[in-house]
């Protein structure tokens, strides 16, 4: 319940968004932001900056412990290996056809619109391919020869091979596992607590990285690409309000209007940070607490999607590609774009969420069909903002994706779904019961005296 001051958390983080991108634009606009100035120096990359990267370093902070935590406790929450092969299965299934629907999507109505002819090649800024990974070293990876050095990485699919794994092997040890039980139980409710303080700071940390993000952004490149941009927002909108809640009411049967008044939250987090991987504790604790998704569907649909499941970088990819192929004369045909379809689905498996990596997919993507992958220069500019938006839609996807699981295994609450208030955080969740204050001093009395 929203209690304390009586203003929701979201509410809070939704003003922090808005005051941001005001400011921000603010910023731009205004011409406040040149190299040099006090502006630029000390509150852009100053104050915004450090409360900005702080705020998404402790998110991060969270991520790998929270993923072990909870996935642990998810395996035993399932106590049937059979059924988490279905809940594998399924989501792996889902996210791979969505991802595959957004980019057959996006590529027909950017063709039939015909973006990118007539646009100058000369305006291309330089940009050089990085490497994407192979889709057999994807495979041969997925298995940790370190589990101290995936933590440490914070290679999700490793992560979660892992857990799943620790898991499994509690359940074979059965009754004398029993305080490793509760350990890991316990350890996953602490980690949601500290969830719940990193966010109590989100609605500042939101202002401070929009503001930053917007005072920072060439708002004239908006103008020169304005036909890719428009194509893709819209694009990017027609998935999320269209086709993904098409897919969840046909498939769950749930409310689409609840669902997305739910993930407001999650979307400007994603929105803010641009990436769905630092995003993890809250898709988590949303999926968990508002959606009503049982934790042991959710901990393992959660970073599994943000890791695999980017249905807004593969509408981007598919968008950039008739785009670029337009600008440079090229016709892909039918077969190019098929290959295009196959291949960005496959590299989303391979690459994690975090900011920017859509443009590696895609210049794997290119050279596959033969595409300049310099043409990439061309929408460098604008990708910061698409970068935010789409992620927002990758993150929606892996929501949406969980609670269509859940809901087929029976690992579905209801009441949760449908209780407008469900999992609000509030000032008052942050205050410690003085009860339990001196329940803890003398626990550790009594150990102390022992
Ligand atoms: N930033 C996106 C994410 O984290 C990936 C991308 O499209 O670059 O989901």
């Amino acid at each position: 319940m929203a209690k304390g001051n009586g203003m929701s958390l979201t509410a809070k983080v939704l003003i922090g968004m808005v005051l941001g991108i005001v400011v921000g634009l603010g910023i731009n606009l205004g011409g406040l932001n040149g190299a040099g100035s006090f502006i630029h120096e000390y509150v852009v990359n100053g104050l915004f900056l450090i409360i900005g990267k702080m705020f998404v370093t402790a998110l991060k902070m969270l991520v790998v412990p929270l993923v072990i935590f909870s996935l642990i406790s998810g395996v035993l929450g399932i106590g049937d290996i059979k059924a988490l092969g279905k809940v594998g299965g399924k989501s792996f299934a889902l996210y791979m056809l969505t991802t595959a629907i957004a980019i057959a999507a996006a590529i027909t109505i950017a063709a039939s619109l015909g973006i990118g002819e007539g646009v100058h090649m000369a305006s291309a800024a330089k940009f050089t391919a990085k490497e994407a990974p192979a889709l057999s070293s994807v495979l041969i990876n997925i298995i940790p020869s370190n589990f101290i050095d995936a933590m440490a990485k914070g290679n999700m699919l490793q992560i979660i091979f892992f857990s799943i794994l620790i898991g499994i092997s509690i359940l074979m040890v059965g009754k004398k596992a029993e305080p490793v039980v509760k350990l890991i139980e316990i350890g996953n409710e602490i980690m949601m607590k500290m969830v719940n303080i990193i966010m109590a700071i989100a609605p500042y940390a939101v202002f401070a990285l929009l503001a930053k993000a917007i005072a920072n952004l060439g708002l004239n490149l908006l103008a020169d690409l304005a036909g890719y941009v428009l194509v893709l927002i819209g694009a990017l909108m027609i998935h999320l309000l269209v086709t993904l809640m098409i897919i969840l009411k046909v498939f769950s049967g749930k409310s689409p209007i609840m669902f997305l008044k739910k993930m407001r939250e999650v979307q400007i987090f994603a929105f803010s940070t641009s990436s769905s991987n630092a995003t993890i504790p809250v898709t988590l604790r949303a999926v968990v607490k508002k959606l009503g998704v049982h934790n042991s569907v959710a901990s393992f649909t959660v970073p599994f999607g943000a890791t695999i499941n980017m249905d807004g970088t593969a509408i981007m990819q598919g968008v950039a590609t008739v785009f670029i192929a337009n600008a440079y004369g090229v016709d892909l045909g039918m077969s190019g774009y098929l290959t295009v379809i196959l291949m960005s689905v496959l590299a989303s498996i391979g690459t994690a969420g975090v900011p920017g990596v859509g443009l590696i997919m895609l210049s794997m993507v290119f050279s596959q069909v033969g595409l300049p992958v310099e043409g990439i220069g061309l929408i460098l500019g604008v990708d910061r903002l698409l970068d935010m938006i789409r992620t927002a839609v990758n993150v929606s996807g892996d929501a949406a994706v969980s609670v269509i699981v859940a809901k087929s295994e029976g690992k579905f609450n209801d009441e949760i779904f449908n209780d407008p208030k469900a999992g609000m955080v509030s000032d008052d969740d942050l205050e410690i019961d003085e009860s339990v204050e001196q329940e803890l001093a003398n626990i550790l009395e009594e150990t102390a005296n022992k």
